[in-house]
């Protein structure tokens, strides 16, 4: 086994430079993806997370430059759902076995910590535990949250490349973002993050970079994905082939991460047929299906051809991988280490 994959797989540490030579080198590919396999196996199992992941609301205060749901383009449907909607959609996925809710929306300031606190205690009256992707907000509303019985958060940093971020984020702040981290490991939320991966003008140090402020966050979850210009963004004339990159940095992840958990992204389906599948073997343990009502799904286009799914589908395809559905709500064990 090459010397790099071999030293990662044994103690989940990298330098930089070494990640770099990794992501430099293509040739150690199938290598890399099969480690990752295999330190996925040993210390998470076979057991797949499913988390029902519920789009309410694409109304968007900021423009981040490559998302289709930015303030700024006119040329999409605006919806929000009200509070009967998310909690009838929550409870319909529970009853069809999902055991985590994902509510995720644009940063939409209707949906203030009081107003999602409602909806949040109403859904955690079922037995199950909840994710929020809902963007940035101050250390009371994410307290607020979190009292409400919320377990977990999705907080991508998308690039640790400060000029990058800077560029690609109007009116925004690096340092507000790493600041919403860190309040929400502070307040003992699961805390996941990540990256976008093929970004114009990253770069491979800058990816290493990004994996080493991961493994330094301690965060809980990654999740990753490559970039798909959607056309109604600055970004829409930008190439979409970060597929196989995404993959190797994931697969990194999990090499020095081993005990948490990866999603296998919906933009890798999108971009690369069975990139799910892939991607589950290739280091990731968690699948998030999408189960908002068709129509809200169609206008909560973050980028072009998102794809979904349904259980029992996923089902037969994890059972052909020798993978199982979990029956827990999958928390990150960190007894493993
Ligand atoms: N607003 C919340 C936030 O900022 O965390 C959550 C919703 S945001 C739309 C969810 C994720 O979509 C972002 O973290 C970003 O990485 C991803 N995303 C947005 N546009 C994308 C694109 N064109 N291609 C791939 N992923 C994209």
């Amino acid at each position: 086994m090459n010397k790099l994959i071999e030293k990662a797989k044994k103690l989940h540490l990298l330098s930089k430079s070494e990640i770099i030579e990794i992501l430099k080198d293509n040739f150690l590919n199938n290598e890399l993806f099969q480690a990752a396999d295999e330190v996925r196996k040993e210390f998470v199992g076979d057991e797949i997370h499913l988390r029902a992941l519920i789009e309410f609301s694409n109304i968007c205060k900021q423009n981040c430059f490559y998302c289709g749901v930015r303030a700024e383009n006119k040329n999409i449907d605006r919806f929000r759902l009200n509070k009967e909607d998310i909690i009838e959609l929550a409870e319909n996925a529970l009853n069809n076995g999902y055991k985590t809710i994902v509510m995720q929306s644009a940063e939409d300031v209707y949906f203030n910590a009081e107003r999602l606190a409602e909806i949040i205690k109403e859904i955690k009256k079922h037995d199950t535990a909840i994710t929020l992707s809902i963007g940035e907000r101050t250390y009371e509303e994410y307290k607020i949250l979190k009292e409400a019985g919320a377990d977990r958060f999705l907080l991508r940093i998308e690039t640790t490349d400060k000029e990058l971020y800077k560029k690609l984020h109007p009116n925004m702040d690096y340092e507000n973002r790493i600041r919403c981290l860190k309040d929400l490991k502070k307040l003992g939320y699961e805390t996941g993050t990540g990256c976008l991966v093929g970004l114009p003008g990253q770069t491979l140090e800058s990816l290493a970079g990004d994996i080493l402020f991961f493994k330094e966050l301690d965060a809980d979850m990654i999740g990753l994905g490559p970039l798909i210009p959607h056309k109604d963004t600055p970004l829409r004339d930008y190439k979409a082939d970060s597929f196989w990159l995404s993959l190797k940095v994931m697969a990194i992840v999990r090499l020095l991460m081993p005990d948490i958990n990866i999603p296998a992204t919906t933009a890798m389906e999108t971009i690369q047929g069975n990139g799910r599948i892939l991607a589950l073997q290739s280091g990731a343990n968690v699948v998030m299906p999408n189960v908002t009502e068709e129509t809200e799904r169609k206008k909560y286009e973050i980028y072009p051809g998102k794809t979904s799914i349904d259980y029992t589908e996923l089902e037969e395809k994890f059972k052909a991988i020798g993978r199982t559905i979990s029956q827990n709500k999958g928390y990150r064990k960190k007894d493993n280490l």
